[in-house]
C-alpha cells in the first residue's frame, strides 16, 4: 500500500506544455504570437511555429519524451495516434540530433484510408491531415512504452471535410461565441469579448476482476456480457451507492488521480454508483474542447490504471442485465471570458430579463431539435439505457425546478413574472447542524435534460461514448436559437418591449418540452405521446435526424457541417451499429457453439449416468430425471436458437451496407441474440456452478 505523501498542487499539471510553461520558455515575442491565435484564431505563422516546436520538444525531453504524436480523435469514437520519435536522420558523424519542426507540430499527414469516412474520401484519395488545435494543450503522457508528447488535433480530408470530432465541434464553439455575444451587446454588455461554452462530464465505469475477464469472451470482444443471469442480490439494497470504497478500489482511484491531476485533468469527484463494482469520476468543468479531450484521456486512464491493478475498466454502457448502466451527464453552461454565466439566474430570477431570454432560447432549441439532441447520444450500447426501463428514457424533455418553471408559468400566463418562490431554509432540528438553505432548483434525478443551479445537465450520453457530438449539438443549436432571437431584437425599435413579447411567445409555443414530474414513469411515455414529443428507441430510429432538411438547415446556417458532412456521418452510424451488433452476434455463437453446448453436453452426461446408477440401486430417481429433462429440454432450445441466429447474421452480413443492413441488424438479429440468451441463463440457474464455463454475475460484480 502507498502511503507516499502526494503534493497534488506541485504534480498537478506537471506534464502539461500550458499557459505558465509557455510563459517561461518561449521569447515574448512568440507567446504572445501564440496567445492570440489561441484567444482570437490569428493565424500562426512558420517561424513562430518553430520556435515553439522546439521548446516544446526540450520541454518534453525533459520530461523523459522520445516520440511526439498528433493525438486526434476519427469517428471511430477512440482516439488515434501515430508515433513519430524527434531522431532525426544522422549526422556525417554518426550521431542524431533530437528535432521537431515547426511544421511538424502543425500538421501531420496520416494515412487515413483506414478512418471511417462515410464516403467521403475515396480511398485513393486517401490523404488525411492533422493540424494542431492550440486551444487544447500538448501534454507528455507517460506509460508502459515511454513518455510521448501528445499533440491535440483535428483531423480533416484532403478537400477541409471534417473527419473527426474536433473540427466540428470548434466550428460549433465559433458559432455559438458569435451569436451569444450579439445577444449580451442587445443588453448593453460592451466589455465582454468572448463566450465559450464550459463542459463538467461526469464518468461512470464498471471494474471487474482482470482474471475473470479473460474467461469471458463477451467481455474481450464486446465490452459486455452477453450471457449471464443475475445473482441472488443485485443493487435492490442501494448499499453500493455512496458506499464506502474497497481498498483495492480506493488505490487504484488513487493511482487514477496522480495520473490525470499529472496531465491537467483536475479530477475532483469520486464515488461508488448504484450498481455493484460501479464507479464514477468527475473533473472541474473546463472550456468544451478541453472537457472533450480530458474526458477521452480519462477514459484510457481509468483503462490503463485498471489493468495495472489487476482489474479491467468497462466503460460499455450496459455490462451487465439486470444492474444499471452507465451513462455520462454532461455539464453545459456558457460563459464569457470576463466571468459571466449565462445561466446563472440569480437570486431573483423573474428580474432577470438577460437570463429569462437565454432560458426561452434554450427551451426552443431543445424543443425543435430534440431528435438531434437524441441522435447525439446514440450508439449501440445506449439502446439498452435509453428507453429500456432505465436511466434516462428516450424522451427528451427540460427539468425547470419549482422555481424557473413557477417563473415560466407566471410569464406564459400573465405575461408577467412579478416574484421568484426561493428555497428557504433546511430545518434538520438539530441545533448544533448549522443551518443550511435550501436549493431553488431542486434536484430531479429522472430528467434527460436538467437546470441544475447555473448549468444544464444532459444525461443521455453513454459512458462510452465521445462527448464531443452532444456538445456539437447543443452549441449549435443555442446558437441558431440566440440568432433568430438576435434578428428580431436588433430590429425592435422598443427593445424592452419586444424583448418581454418575445420571452413569453417562445416559452408558450415551447412549453410542451418542459417536464418536472418522474420522467421513468409509463404515464410520461403517455402525456409525451399527447405532446407531440418524439420518443425515439433506437439507434438506427435516431439516426435519420442527421440528415433532416431541418438539420441541414441549421448545420450549413452556422458552417458546422456540410450536407456532404452530414451525410457522410449518418453513413458511419449505420456502419458502426452494424459492426458492432455482427461482433455481438459472432461472439454468441462462438461462445454457444464452443463453451455453452459442449458443457450442457456434458452435464447431461453426468444427470443421465446419475439416473441410472439411482436406479440400479433401486431407489427412485424422479428428481434427477426431473433435472436431466429439463436441462435437455433448454439444450435443445438453445441448439434451434443458436440455427437461427447463425441464419439471420449471415443474412445480415450479405445486406446491402448502411441503412438498410443496420436496420435488419436491429430488427432481426438483436431479437435473435436475445432468444439465445434467454435458454442460457435459465440454464445458469439450474447447472451446477463447477459444469459452468466461465465466472458468472456474481464472480464479477461483487468479487473484484
Ligand atoms: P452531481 O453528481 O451532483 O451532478 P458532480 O459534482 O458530480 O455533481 O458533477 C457536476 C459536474 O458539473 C462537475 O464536473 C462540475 O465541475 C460541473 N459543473 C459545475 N458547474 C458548472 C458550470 N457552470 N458549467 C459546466 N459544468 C459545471
Ligand atoms: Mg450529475
Amino acid at each position: 500500500m502507498s502511503t507516499e505523501v502526494i503534493n497534488v498542487a506541485e504534480i498537478f499539471g506537471e506534464n502539461v506544455f500550458n499557459d505558465t510553461v509557455m510563459q517561461e520558455r518561449l521569447p515574448k515575442k512568440v507567446y504572445k504570437n501564440l496567445r492570440k491565435t489561441i484567444e482570437e484564431g490569428k493565424d500562426l505563422d512558420l517561424e513562430t511555429a518553430d520556435v515553439i516546436a522546439h521548446e516544446m520538444k526540450e520541454w518534453a525531453i525533459e520530461k523523459g519524451a522520445t516520440h511526439y504524436t498528433h493525438w486526434f480523435l476519427p469517428l471511430t469514437g477512440v482516439t488515434a495516434e501515430k508515433h513519430d520519435s524527434f531522431v532525426s536522420a544522422p549526422l556525417p558523424s554518426g550521431k542524431v540530433l533530437m528535432s521537431f519542426s515547426g511544421k511538424e507540430l502543425i500538421k501531420g499527414e496520416p494515412d487515413a484510408s483506414s478512418f471511417p469516412s462515410g464516403g467521403l474520401r475515396a480511398t485513393f484519395e486517401a490523404r488525411g491531415y492533422t493540424a494542431w488545435d492550440c486551444t487544447s494543450p500538448a501534454f507528455v503522457r507517460q506509460d508502459a512504452g515511454g513518455a510521448t508528447l501528445c499533440i491535440p488535433t483535428a483531423f480533416c480530408s484532403y478537400t477541409g471535410e471534417a473527419l473527426d470530432q474536433k473540427t466540428p465541434l470548434l466550428r460549433s464553439m465559433e458559432a455559438i461565441n458569435k451569436e451569444a455575444l450579439r445577444l449580451l451587446r442587445l443588453f448593453g454588455n460592451t466589455t465582454s469579448k468572448k463566450v465559450t461554452p464550459s463542459v463538467g462530464a461526469e464518468q461512470e465505469y464498471f471494474l471487474v476482476d482482470a482474471e475473470k475477464f479473460e474467461q469471458r469472451k463477451d467481455l474481450i470482444y464486446t465490452g459486455r456480457t452477453l450471457f449471464g443471469a443475475m445473482p441472488p442480490k443485485g443493487q435492490e439494497l442501494d448499499d453500493h451507492y455512496f458506499g464506502t470504497i474497497r481498498q483495492r478500489i480506493a488505490s487504484f482511484m488513487r493511482d487514477v488521480n496522480i495520473q490525470l491531476w499529472k496531465v491537467g485533468v483536475t479530477a475532483k469527484t469520486q464515488h461508488n454508483e448504484v450498481a455493484p463494482a460501479q464507479h464514477e469520476l468527475a473533473p472541474i468543468y473546463s472550456e468544451a474542447n478541453i472537457a472533450v479531450d480530458q474526458n477521452q484521456l480519462t477514459m484510457q486512464t481509468l483503462k490503463r490504471v485498471a489493468c495495472q491493478h489487476g482489474m479491467k475498466c468497462l466503460l460499455h454502457e450496459k455490462p451487465f442485465a439486470g444492474v444499471n448502466g452507465s451513462g455520462k451527464h454532461n455539464n453545459w453552461s456558457i460563459t464569457t471570458d470576463d466571468g459571466i454565466n449565462l445561466l446563472e439566474p440569480g437570486k431573483t430570477p423573474h428580474e432577470n430579463t438577460q437570463f429569462l431570454l437565454v432560458l426561452a432560447c434554450i427551451l426552443k432549441a431543445v424543443n425543435v431539435h430534440a431528435d438531434l439532441l437524441r441522435e447525439s447520444a446514440a450508439d449501440p450500447g445506449n439502446d439498452h439505457r435509453l428507453g429500456a426501463n432505465e436511466a434516462p428514457p428516450a424522451i427528451i424533455s427540460i427539468f425547470l425546478g419549482e422555481q424557473l418553471e413557477d417563473v415560466v408559468d407566471q410569464l406564459i400566463s400573465t405575461g408577467e413574472a412579478t416574484h421568484s418562490l426561493n428555497g428557504g431554509k433546511l430545518d434538520t432540528g438539530v441545533s448544533t447542524l448549522p443551518e443550511l438553505s435550501k436549493d431553488a432548483t431542486d434536484r430531479n434525478r429522472t430528467s434527460p435534460f436538467a437546470f441544475t443551479g447555473n448549468k444544464f445537465e444532459f444525461r443521455m450520453v453513454g459512458s462510452r461514448d465521445s462527448i464531443a457530438n452532444p456538445n456539437i449539438v447543443l452549441n449549435t443549436i443555442v446558437a441558431e436559437a440566440f440568432a433568430d432571437a438576435c434578428d428580431i431584437l436588433e430590429k425592435a425599435d422598443d427593445f424592452d418591449l419586444a424583448v418581454h413579447d418575445l420571452i413569453k411567445e417562445y416559452l408558450t409555443d415551447n412549453q410542451r418540452i418542459i417536464f418536472n414530474g418522474n420522467g421513468y414513469s409509463d404515464e410520461w411515455v403517455a402525456e409525451a405521446e399527447r405532446r407531440g414529443l418524439p420518443n425515439i428507441k433506437s439507434m438506427v430510429e435516431a439516426i435519420p435526424a442527421i440528415t433532416t432538411d431541418k438539420s441541414i438547415k441549421l448545420f450549413e446556417r452556422f458552417s458546422v457541417f456540410t450536407k456532404a458532412e452530414l451525410e457522410s456521418r449518418a453513413e458511419i452510424q449505420y456502419e458502426a451499429y452494424a459492426k458492432a451488433i455482427n461482433i455481438e452476434a459472432r461472439t454468441m455463437i462462438d461462445m454457444a457453439s464452443k463453451q455453452f453446448l459442449p458443457a450442457f453436453i456434458k452435464y447431461t452426461k453426468t444427470l443421465a449416468d446419475t439416473v441410472l446408477a439411482v436406479k440400479e440401486a433401486g431407489v427412485d430417481a424422479a428428481v434427477q430425471t426431473e433435472a436431466l429433462k429439463e436441462v435437455s429440454a433448454l439444450m435443445a432450445e438453445t441448439k434451434a436458437a443458436l440455427d437461427v441466429l447463425v441464419k439471420v447474421t449471415d443474412e445480415a452480413a450479405a445486406k446491402e451496407e448502411g441503412e438498410v443492413q443496420a436496420n435488419f441488424y436491429h430488427s432481426d438479429v438483436v431479437p435473435a441474440m436475445e432468444a439465445l440468451r434467454a435458454p442460457v441463463d435459465k440454464l445458469e440457474m439450474i447447472v451446477d456452478k463447477e459444469a459452468w464455463p466461465m465466472p458468472s454475475y456474481g464472480d464479477l460484480i461483487f468479487e473484484v
